[in-house]
């Protein structure tokens, strides 16, 4: 069995071989940590898009969507907080001249711990047998508490730093946990600097008259500041949410593990307005909601865990994340944050314009609360590939599948004539015709069966339409499954409701 980063590697290979994902300006060597997504991952994207949408603006009554521009008024990030706030704290290392964040550092350190925490259940799992009870286990062994409180300490050290703005104290930390450059090995750290994350542009054709922007380096903004636009022309009322979905940017200092951190990446944010009071009763409900919308994918509930914010934003009065165990360990996916009126007051202030909303129910105008949830489309797409990946022994060969939940999957059948003669290829594009404009389908007729039924399990085709001899006497085909490989012979006229009923967005929202 292939270790997880080995894993990963393949997964990236893979990405790129079948048309997933390539590096941007590859032929001028790329651009770091952006990229492009290929036929089958512009595919792949729009369907974990449009999933996210119905399930976010279709299902509920109470949403709506906007599409809001990157581009906005500069003094918009200003009332965010983010001229000032939106920093990563970076380190260098002396020897390597690696760039590293601070708090990655740190966080990879407490994960070693962690580490160290699985070994000790798994081998106590081991010796215990039946009566383990990993619970109790986890509250009670007193290696594993130490190593409990050794993170806690840690941890609670570096927040308080990063709240102080001490940025002296946290490279100390650095040191004393001796924390090493993976590079070189050494400990040789400079001091660790503050680094704003957002990308400057100008607007404007004269240098001196141009307008200083920034792109948007989350997508909330847009919604914050059209909340009284949508609330009025949709004749919203409180409860009600905003979603959109939209390209964000960050100048990451470190942007490593392909489509997990890049600098320019899409998100999918929903902000639910409430009335100040019941935010942390909403906040439960899109916990539950968002990881129902993550499970309902069958990509194992155990590897889905909740994180919740010990070092709070500025503007947040709870927050956690979803995190997903991506090949390289459990890596946040979406955040949900509970953001007060924080944006909308500060929004206020500085347009000088109300920003409230009248609730008939109670007779009061008042600056609502805030509850967003926040997922990277990116992130997902990488959640979808690298647990579809898969590498299978059948009769002594090895399989390439990716196992892509059937409603995601790029193309959702091919057909494919047996041979070129015979009219086999007039009939199989007769079929296509009626297939393709209720599913994303293919044609195929070079090669022999064999390996074209490999080419589509390579991209997560859930099923192959053969079209044979026997086809042309009784207009049957044979369909191959991706997941079990089984075929079966079947009439023509029912192909259309088999791929409907497996790849219908219903079977999967709840
Ligand atoms: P991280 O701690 O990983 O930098 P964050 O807490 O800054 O992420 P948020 O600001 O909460 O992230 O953004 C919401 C979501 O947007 C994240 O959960 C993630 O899925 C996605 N996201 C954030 N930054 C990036 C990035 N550089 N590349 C791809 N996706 C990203």
């Amino acid at each position: 069995m292939a270790n997880y980063e080995d894993i990963f590697k393949k997964v990236v290979a893979h990405a790129k071989e079948y048309g997933f994902v390539f590096q941007s300006s590859e032929v001028y060597d790329g651009l770091g940590a952006v990229y492009d997504y290929g036929p089958y991952g512009s595919e792949l994207k729009n369907n974990i898009r449009t999933y996210w949408w119905k399930s976010m603006v279709n299902m509920n009554e109470n949403i709506v969507g906007i599409d809001a521009a990157i581009f906005m008024h500069p003094t918009t990030w200003k009332a965010s907080g983010h001229v000032d706030a939106f920093n990563d704290p970076l380190i260098d290392n002396k020897d390597s001249k690696k760039r590293y964040r601070a708090d990655v550092l740190i966080e990879d350190h407490t994960a070693k711990i962690e580490n160290k925490i699985e070994k000790e259940v798994k081998k106590a799992a081991k010796r215990f047998g039946n009566s383990f009870n990993q619970e109790q286990f986890i509250n009670t062994n007193p290696r594993v508490l130490g190593y409990k409180e050794k993170i806690s300490a840690i941890m609670a050290r570096f927040s308080k730093a990063m709240e102080n703005d001490d940025l002296a104290d946290i490279k100390t930390q650095i040191e004393e946990l001796g924390i090493v450059c993976p590079v070189s090995g050494t400990k040789n750290w400079t001091n660790v600097r503050q680094f704003n994350l957002m990308f400057k542009t100008q607007m404007g054709s004269t240098a001196d008259g141009a307008n200083d922007l920034y792109l948007r380096p989350e997508t909330a903004q847009g919604i914050f500041v059209n909340f009284l636009n949508v609330q009025k022309t949709a004749r919203m009322k409180i409860p009600f949410g905003i979603a959109q979905t939209g390209k964000a940017f960050r100048n990451e200092i470190v942007a490593r593990q392909f489509i997990f951190r890049m600098r320019e990446f899409e998100q999918m944010e929903m902000q639910f307005f409430v009335r100040p009071g019941e935010e942390i009763q909403w906040y439960e409900h899109w916990k539950d909601a968002r990881i129902k919308w993550h499970h309902s994918l069958g990509m194992g509930e155990e590897n889905y865990r909740f994180h919740d914010h010990e070092n709070l934003a500025h503007y947040a009065n709870a927050a956690c994340d979803i995190e997903f165990k991506f090949p390289f360990g459990f890596k946040e996916l979406e955040g949900i944050h509970s953001r007060t009126d924080f944006d909308l007051k500060s929004h206020q202030e500085h347009a000088g314009r109300k920003l409230q909303y009248f609730d008939p129910e109670i007779n009061e105008s008042y600056v609502p609360y805030v509850v967003e949830t926040s997922i990277g489309l990116d992130r997902m797409f990488l959640t979808i590939l690298s647990h579809a990946y898969n590498e299978e022994k059948v009769n002594g060969d090895t399989r390439l599948v990716l196992n892509i939940p059937a409603m995601l999957a790029p193309v959702k059948a091919a057909v494919l004539p047996l041979t070129k003669k015979d009219n086999m290829p007039e009939k199989a594009r007769e079929i296509l015709k009626e297939l393709q404009c209720d599913f994303n389908c293919q044609y195929e007729e070079k090669d022999s069966i064999g390996k074209r039924y490999r080419r589509q399990d390579a991209i997560g085709t859930p099923f192959c339409i053969t079209v044979d001899h026997q086809t042309l006497e009784d207009n049957t085909v044979t369909v191959r499954d991706r997941d079990t490989m089984e075929q079966s012979r079947v009439s023509i006229d029912k192909l259309h409701s088999i791929i409907s009923k497996k790849v219908d967005i219903k079977n999967y929202l709840q």
